[in-house]
């Protein structure tokens, strides 16, 4: 429930190089870290949970943006689920690399950019510091109002 609004099933993926100070997951930097899952493991614990949507963190998911694709793709095929997914790259930088952005048709929301030790604000939603953004990239807040669960982020 603090990974995105409502209930949601979060998957923490292993590996992150941007090593911000002060991140939150220092112990999700390892890319041999965690346990392996493939896209069929995952998807049968999402589908599993009907009420919950899904949310990509780390870690960083765009370094294993194949298989994240690929998991978003069933989700956004096969259920009616959203997807938020954070990231340590900023949406600029994600959309000047054909690879990276590949991803991103399949999401509903980014929350993009490094965390910035000095900019820290605990009052912030969903994020730590406010360079990061939460972006809905399809124009409009996806349906996330489950009853029941907390209100959306405004796009800023
Ligand atoms: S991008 Fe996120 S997981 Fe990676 S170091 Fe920064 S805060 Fe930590």
């Amino acid at each position: 429930m603090a990974d995105g609004p409502g209930f949601r099933t979060a998957i923490y993926c292993a590996g992150c190089a941007h090593h911000c100070p002060g991140c939150h997951n220092p112990q999700s930097w390892d890319f041999a870290g965690g346990h392996e899952m493939d896209v069929e493991d995952l998807l049968a614990v999402i589908k599993a949970d009907e009420m919950s949507n899904v949310t990509f963190s780390g870690g960083d998911p765009f370094y294993q943006v194949d298989a994240f694709t690929e998991l978003a793709r069933r989700i956004k095929q096969e259920t009616n689920k959203t997807i938020w997914c954070w990231t340590g790259f900023t949406l600029e930088e994600i959309q000047a690399d054909t690879h990276l952005a590949q991803l991103l048709p399949w999401l509903d929301v980014l929350v993009d950019g490094p965390f910035i030790q000095e900019q820290r604000d605990t009052s912030l939603h969903f994020r730590g510091s406010p360079n990061q953004r939460i972006l809905y990239l399809h124009g409009a807040p996806p349906d996330d109002t489950i009853p029941g669960t907390v209100p959306l982020v405004p796009l800023r």
